[in-house]
């Protein structure tokens, strides 16, 4: 029921990047910072859904995951920057052109369909990293939910369930238990050690 070792690299990637999210941040004037966060948490919950509703296909098609930053920009809008997993230059110039963004949330997908990996849940990266780098995650999975990480509380809560985000037609539901309604980084480390369930 563990994620396989190629997916918890990439995860490491999204969690390199929420890293240089927060360096480059860091690194800027201050006097540039005129605003800060508007946008309610429930409208970035609803921007992110869309994001990911749009990736979905691509990310089925390709057996890739994407990933993406939603960001505030000075006008108080939402805007996203969507890159492939793994394509660090990429990755790296997209979160570049956030300078003037104030990051709100990070996107992915989880690919394909695969039976060895449980990726119906969020990762224990997933959740760690959120908390670690103090951004909200957002996760689509490929039987189409939708979850949401807090990285206030460190809860990865599952805002929808099968089916509300596009499904991979390969997707099979018993391969893993079903999932909970919302997941800690030690009851996802608890589901891993799930061998007999019911479907
Ligand atoms: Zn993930």
């Amino acid at each position: 029921m563990s994620e396989g070792r190629t997916t918890i690299v990439i995860l490491a990637v999204c969690a390199a990047l929420w890293a240089g999210v927060v360096l480059n941040r860091s690194g800027e004037n201050l006097a540039n910072e005129v605003y800060e966060a508007t946008v309610p948490t429930a409208e970035v919950t609803e921007f992110a859904r869309q994001q990911l509703g749009e990736l979905q296909q691509r990310s089925f098609n390709d057996r890739i995951e994407l990933c993406g930053l939603i960001a505030e920009n000075a006008a108080g809008e939402l805007v996203s920057r969507t890159v492939r997993v793994g394509d660090t230059d990429s990755c790296s110039a997209a979160y570049f052109d956030a300078r003037s963004l104030f990051p709100r949330a990070i996107y992915h997908t989880h690919g394909s369909f695969n039976p060895r990996y449980d990726s119906e849940v969020p990762s224990e990266v997933d959740v760690a990293g959120a908390v670690e780098f103090g951004l909200d995650g957002y996760v689509a999975t490929p039987g189409g939910r939708f979850w949401r990480v807090n990285a206030g509380n460190g809860i990865a809560e599952m805002v929808c369930g099968e089916s509300c985000l596009p499904q991979d037609p390969a997707y099979d539901p018993c391969s893993a238990p079903a999932p909970e309604q919302r997941y800690t980084v030690s009851s996802l480390q608890a589901r891993d050690l799930i061998v007999n369930y019911d479907c």
